[in-house]
């Protein structure tokens, strides 16, 4: 009987930890949305959201490609 009530423990903290984290997201993606960072494509300088940028150490990409490309442009 104990385990029951263990299980239905755990089984409540996973509902509400996925519940929290589900509004946490939405709150920060309503944020961006209204004040997001814009960063420059390391390879043909279009500007784009961060959030929607591929980033590799100091530099952002607009695409995969791009990165692919710069980095077979620098070595
Ligand atoms: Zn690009």
């Amino acid at each position: 009987m104990g385990k029951l009530i263990f299980i239905s423990i755990i089984v409540l903290l996973v509902y509400w930890l996925i519940k929290a984290r589900k509004h946490t997201s939405t709150k920060i993606e309503s944020l961006a949305d209204a004040s997001e960072d814009m960063v420059r494509c390391a390879y043909c300088g279009v500007h784009l959201p961060e959030s929607e940028s591929i980033a590799n150490e100091d530099n952002f990409f607009c695409s995969n490609e791009h990165l692919h490309k710069y980095l077979a442009s620098k070595s």
